[in-house]
């Protein structure tokens, strides 16, 4: 796709966006930082940017394929990949099938235990509040997202749990829990935005629990470039 890189127009903690010379598509870049506890903790996690946009790539490609729209349209190199240009709904979009980390201190749940049905849950994009849980009502009176819509991501996101549940399930991996990010297209419909991660998911090893993803940046335990490595090598095996 013929598409040049203009201005950054954002930069997060782990992507920057830039625009591009068309109005319909952003470029996202994936950085090697990472951050933890709303970025109070800071570090770099070597190739994890060329990971995390490749690994991405491939989940909203497998999700396409049934069924998911997605921002995705085409990897540019190892760090950078055209999408559509959608202005993101502020909510982080959380399903868990096991608990672990916040929903475990919050309620008081051993982590590891086995959720009787896959849990769906918001937090409200505001770092300046901590991205505070919140829920259907408060969407809705806050006008951060229509009925119409919160119907739509609920039905994406529990799709997306299905697809990627299963995926792991073959790769020997447990899907513990995870987040997504929704955008809006020009014509007000939502599709599936950000990343798909060891970032922005828990995977743990299905034979020995061993954690594959970003809780061992956060927890400092060690080995968090291999276990992206590994993750990204299943994936890629499979
Ligand atoms: N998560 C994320 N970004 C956030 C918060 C959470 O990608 O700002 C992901 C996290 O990696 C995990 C899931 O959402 O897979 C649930 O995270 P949790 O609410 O347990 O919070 P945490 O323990 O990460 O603070």
């Amino acid at each position: 796709m013929d598409i040049k890189k203009l201005n950054q127009i954002y930069e997060g903690k782990a992507k920057k966006v830039y625009a591009t010379d068309s109005p319909d598509y952003y470029i996202v870049e994936y950085k090697d930082d990472a951050t933890a506890f709303n970025g109070l903790k800071h570090g770099t996690i070597t190739g994890k940017g060329i990971i995390n946009n490749k690994m991405s790539n491939l989940m909203f490609q497998l999700l396409a394929k049934n069924g998911v729209k997605t921002h995705f349209v085409e990897q540019i190199n190892d760090r950078e990949t055209i999408v559509k240009a959608v202005k993101i709904v502020p909510l982080e979009i959380i399903i868990r099938n096991v608990a672990a980390g916040s929903f475990s201190k919050r309620y008081g749940v051993e982590e590891g235990r086995e959720l009787l049905a896959p849990t769906l849950e918001f937090s409200l994009k505001d770092d300046a509040l901590n991205d505070p849980l919140i829920n259907d009502s408060h969407i809705i009176a806050l006008g951060v997202a229509t009925e119409n819509e919160l119907e739509q991501i609920r039905t994406l996101a529990y799709k997306v749990n299905e697809v990627l549940k299963n995926f792991f399930a073959g790769l020997g991996v447990k899907l513990i829990d995870f987040k997504i990010e929704a955008g809006r297209l020009p014509n007000g419909e939502i599709i599936l935005a950000d990343e798909i991660s060891p970032d922005t998911c828990r995977f743990w090893d299905a034979k020995t629990n061993e954690k594959l993803d970003k809780d061992r940046f956060r927890r400092d335990m060690g080995g968090v470039e291999e276990a992206y490595q590994e993750i990204f090598s299943r994936i890629n095996n499979a």
